[in-house]
């Protein structure tokens, strides 16, 4: 599953926005999920997802998607939604990641730490294990490399003390060593572009997007003008206005807000 801190915000923002997501089935279950906190039974859910999947796309097949939605119904009913305000990064742990050699294996040092605390929390007795699949984890630090790379950095990693590795061969998991109490440097509340993250803490020139909060590069930054929204969000801001202001001239009412 993507990480997410609070499913419930999501899964309403899901309901709505009517999206499916990138990913349909895991939007499926949180949405489930959220329904059946909600109090609604089994039966009730399973319908309120079919509603949801043609609202979402209204020449879906049901009985295509069927076997989907039952599926989404049980894994939501067999965990609980995870709901967490903000994982903290420590000075002495921003300080351990700082004295790294090299930008990429700083970026991926925050991200393995992030990723360890949020395992912490959703499973207590995970131990700092990371459990998040190796592409999952370069994307969250906005890392484009080959492989070969990728494991000479958690080698380099490993060497110094701040990681360990699974002994069982089939498995890549990662243990995080480096968590240290101390005063608070930075919250983090979105797991999305975590390695631009760090480079903002760090003064970098990143933004937070105003509409969907996604931390991305600003387009310009010598230019002074303040961006206000990533790629995706002002394509959809400038539509919505174009939108309003038509209606604006029409005499009609806005459609968006
Ligand atoms: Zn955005």
């Amino acid at each position: 599953m993507t990480i997410v801190l609070n499913e419930h915000e999501w899964a309403r923002d899901m309901i709505e926005s009517r999206s499916l997501g990138a990913k349909p089935f895991e939007t499926l279950s949180r949405v489930a999920k959220y329904y059946i906190d909600k109090d609604y039974s089994k039966k009730e859910v399973r319908g309120m997802l079919d509603t949801f999947l043609l609202q979402c796309e209204p020449t879906a097949s049901l009985p295509k998607w069927a076997e989907t939605l039952d599926y989404a119904v049980a894994r939501a009913l067999k965990y609980d939604a995870i709901k967490i305000d903000g994982i903290e990064i420590t000075k002495p742990e921003m300080e351990r990641i700082d004295a790294l050699e090299g930008k990429q294996i700083r970026r991926l040092a925050f991200t393995l730490l992030c990723l360890a605390k949020y395992w912490d929390i959703v499973n207590p007795q995970g131990d700092h294990w990371v459990n998040s699949k190796d592409s999952e984890i370069m994307r969250m630090a906005n890392i484009n490399t080959s492989i070969k790379r990728q494991s000479l950095m958690y080698f380099n990693l490993n060497e110094v003390g701040m990681v360990q590795f699974s002994k069982k061969v089939d498995n890549t998991n990662v243990r995080v060593c480096f968590i240290t109490p101390g005063e608070t440097a930075m919250v983090v509340t979105d797991f999305r572009n975590l390695g631009y993250q760090y480079l903002k803490y760090h003064g970098e020139p990143y933004f937070e997007c105003q509409n969907c909060g996604i931390t991305t590069k600003l387009n310009d930054p010598v230019k002074g003008c303040k961006q206000k929204y990533c790629k995706e969000c002002a394509v959809e801001v400038a539509m919505k206005q174009r939108v309003n202001s038509v209606m604006r001239q029409r005499g009609g009412s806005k459609l968006f807000n």
